[in-house]
């Protein structure tokens, strides 16, 4: 039984036919409204679409006829179901209607009236069905929409610091294959290995603060934060935007540089270790201090000739002893460490097997350092 909302839009031009079905269909429980045309209709359902169980629809109207009015309708986007009301002849119409968006059709005849309470009943039942289906539709679209985001965020949030925001440990891990392998396809498609490798190389560079656990003693920890959340600012500023910056852990970071070369390594490295130096680090209470860092950092690839042959743990593994030697040897200042090309056949082997002062002593390891030449490096 139709129940108290079901209100039927009957439109037709056709005085006689509109007062006959109406009747019919006040005669099964139905509430309804009529118009003479489209444009009629139209203004209905604009005013109370929302109150309109089913629009029926003559075709043919003047101003606008049904298939105008099923398409402007549907264009709207409201969710109302169209029967249109037909005679034998019109089915090719028919057709019509339905491919722009009508639910269902009445053939005007002298069953009609036995006809169309069912028939009307019917399509609002399998409308309310439809209508039910794409509002789940369109909360399960938006609860995957509001859990994708959600799953960005948490992704974005396991990779970065929640001190300094910037990347952390596990950002490495989970995006640094991509450019090691746009380095290794740089060197095997695009030139053969050891011709120009100006800014064809990630540098890894780790930057330690010097005595930063004097800050923590000496000021508490959160001055440490301070002194943290600062040093990132520096290196951000020291940085260009497609550098990788990290902190590694505690007060050690590390910096990833793309398309670089040993060149600009010494540019930044220098441009970090004098912006820490120069930098007044407030750590509250009207507090000013000064630190400094060191730095160490190695090249990937690390051997030109033999790009596939050492993985950037290895590089990162260089970087950390050449950092140890400037924190070892002196503290504010940086150390660089590569492999030259000497017997690399050898020094693949064999790399495991000796540290890097000992690789230097026999060639096969260059070091630079901001450190004065007569200085001597202190490795223990
Ligand atoms: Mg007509």
């Amino acid at each position: 039984m139709p129940d108290d909302s079901m209100r039927v839009l009957l439109v037709d031009d056709d005085a006689f036919a509109r007062e006959v079905i109406a009747d019919i269909l006040h005669g099964q429980g139905f509430e309804v409204v009529t118009a003479g045309d489209g444009v009629e209709a139209m203004k209905h359902i604009e005013a109370q679409a929302d109150r309109l169980g089913l629009v029926i629809s003559d075709l043919n109207m003047p101003n606008m006829n049904g298939l105008e009015l099923v398409s402007n309708i549907r264009e709207l986007g409201i969710l109302i179901p169209i029967m249109m009301l037909t005679s034998n002849d019109e089915m090719e119409v028919v057709k019509q209607a339905i491919a722009l968006g009508a639910d269902d059709y009445l053939i005007k005849d002298e069953h009609i009236d036995h006809t169309i309470g069912f028939s009307v009943t019917k399509v609002i039942e399998r409308y309310e069905l439809v209508r039910l289906n794409q509002l789940m539709l369109e909360e399960i679209r938006q609860k995957n929409e509001q859990l994708e985001n959600l799953n960005g965020q948490l992704e974005l949030a396991t990779q970065t610091d929640p001190l300094t925001g910037l990347n952390n440990r596990r950002f490495v891990s989970q995006n640094i294959l991509y450019d090691i392998a746009l380095v290794h396809r740089r060197y095997h498609d695009a030139k053969p290995p050891g011709s120009d490798s100006e800014n064809s190389d990630m540098l890894f560079m780790m930057v330690d603060i010097d005595h930063f656990k004097q800050v923590n003693d000496t000021y508490g920890h959160a001055a440490g934060d301070q002194v943290l959340i600062q040093f990132s600012g520096i290196l951000r500023d020291s940085c260009r935007n497609s550098d990788i910056i990290v902190r590694w852990g505690g007060e050690e970071f590390l910096v990833i540089c793309r398309n670089s070369s040993l060149k600009y390594g010494r540019t930044i490295a220098e441009r970090i270790r004098s912006n820490a130096e120069s930098h007044e680090f407030k750590v509250g209470n009207g507090i000013t201090i000064h630190k400094t860092c060191s730095l160490g950092f190695s090249c990937f690839p690390l051997a030109i000739s033999e790009p596939d042959q050492f993985s950037w743990e290895h590089v990162i593994d260089l970087a950390d002893q050449a950092l140890y030697a400037a924190k070892k040897t002196q503290r504010n200042c940086w150390v660089s460490l590569t492999v030259s090309d000497k017997d690399i056949a050898y020094f693949v082997r064999q790399i495991d097997q000796f540290s890097a002062p000992q690789w230097l002593e026999t060639g096969h390891l260059n070091m630079e350092t901001s450190l004065e030449p007569e200085q001597a490096l202190t490795w223990k």
